[in-house]
């Protein structure tokens, strides 16, 4: 071929520079670490052209980024990102949560917004190489629990043509805000008997005149283009001191997912049946969660059959359920006390009880400490994350 061939991303050919100005690292109720500001000292980089594919990936000081006012990502939402976190486990080892999952999830997501395919498996070494350079200093030994770093690998459109095209430049980039506020949850960090949380979420259901996403459209692809959009939302919901919007679809107000979470509810059904239901993913309206898989997971395995847990707990035996879930369902439910818990999952909201759904103007109060189950859930994810229970899902860096 008179070609020479692409360049596929390669993470052997990393080079690294390191600051000359490392940064002071703030306490943990620094306002800039509460907005998710601060950052870690080095980003990573790795630029792309259609003519002869992947640079070599560079890992550089945190900064900014020159980019022609013409570029596809400012324009046509030419981009899409992932989010992850990693921990120091009680063992004083670094640990990422399924980060495999993630940079999978970054390939499909590349593939939808039509920018170039992210080998999983090299996007995962890069993370880790840098996770290698800012983790020590960022996550101490004596790091408090619960704290993380955030990890926002990000693809981004940058030729600069006004030209509706597939982008033919991208630029991935990779940088680390510092999560040294703990998610109200992940305080503590006694096993199964971990203490249920402080407050719980508000949710406030969208309105009939406002969706986040359709069939057919970008909603399972973590999308850039998808978030934007639903600030609006969301700003309402603060207004109204709720915490998140919950995402209702069509007609019979299908609960599709709640802010950057997914949302799950634990019931009785009218036939005495204990369930755990989340909605399916169909029709391209669900982000599928890294945390809800596991979520499903554990849940499959470890609640097949009723069992007492190591301190005595009785934990029912339930059904796990992906299906059509209405805000109608909530409501029969919750007015029939057959609702016994329901709850928010994701990497920044991870496994949190749902206080109350404001739907149509009506609050819908929810118990908070009706089954074990979810306590016994977050139990189980923290274990694994810190490493308290040896796991195939965490991978050490
Ligand atoms: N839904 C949406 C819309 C999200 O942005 C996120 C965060 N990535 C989630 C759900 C939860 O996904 P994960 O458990 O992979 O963080």
């Amino acid at each position: 071929s008179p070609h020479t061939p692409l360049r596929t991303l390669n993470a052997s050919k990393l080079k690294i520079q390191y600051t000359t100005q490392p940064k002071p690292v703030p306490a943990s109720d620094a306002p800039e670490v509460i907005s998710h500001s601060a950052c870690t000292d080095h980003m990573l980089v790795a630029r792309w052209d259609d003519a002869s594919g992947w640079a070599d990936p560079e890992i550089v000081p945190h900064g900014g980024l020159t980019l022609m006012l013409t570029a596809s990502v400012l324009h046509y939402a030419t981009a899409c990102f992932e989010g992850m976190k990693v921990h120091r486990g009680v063992d004083g080892k670094l640990r990422l949560f399924r980060p495999w999952l993630n940079c999978e999830r970054m390939l499909k997501s590349s593939q939808r917004i039509s920018l170039p395919s992210v080998d999983p498996a090299e996007l995962l070494k890069l993370v880790r190489a840098l996770c290698t350079v800012d983790g020590p200093k960022w996550l101490p030994k004596d790091t408090a629990r619960g704290s993380g770093l955030y990890i926002r690998p990000t693809l981004i459109g940058t030729d600069h043509s006004l030209g509706f095209q597939v982008p033919q430049e991208a630029l991935l980039f990779v940088v680390i805000s510092y999560w040294a506020a703990p998610g109200q949850n992940e305080l503590s960090i006694s096993s199964t008997r971990a203490k249920p949380a402080p407050r719980g979420l508000r949710l406030y259901a969208s309105p009939e005149d406002t969706v986040r996403a359709w069939p057919g459209g970008t909603g399972a692809a973590k999308l850039s283009a998808n978030y934007g959009p639903t600030l609006m939302s969301h700003a309402q919901a603060k207004k109204l001191e709720y915490d998140q919007v919950l995402w209702l679809f069509g007609p019979e107000c299908q609960i599709t997912e709640a802010g950057s979470s997914n949302f799950f509810v634990i019931w009785r059904t009218q036939e005495d049946k204990l369930q755990l239901v989340t909605a399916a993913l169909h029709d391209q309206l669900i982000l599928p969660g890294v945390t809800r898989q596991s979520i499903l997971e554990l849940a499959r395995e470890r609640f097949a059959t009723t069992k007492q847990n190591a301190h005595g707990d009785h934990i029912e035996a339930l059904e796990v359920l992906e299906g059509k879930l209405s805000m109608f369902d909530i409501i029969a439910a919750a007015e029939e006390e057959r609702l016994l818990a329901a709850f928010s999952v994701g990497t920044a909201a991870f496994v949190t009880p749902v206080s109350q759904i404001l739907f149509r103007g009506q609050p819908i109060d929810i118990n908070e400490a009706a089954v074990p189950h979810v306590d016994a859930l977050r139990g189980w994810m923290t274990d694994i994350m810190y490493g308290k229970e040896i796991s195939p899902w965490v991978d050490e860096v």
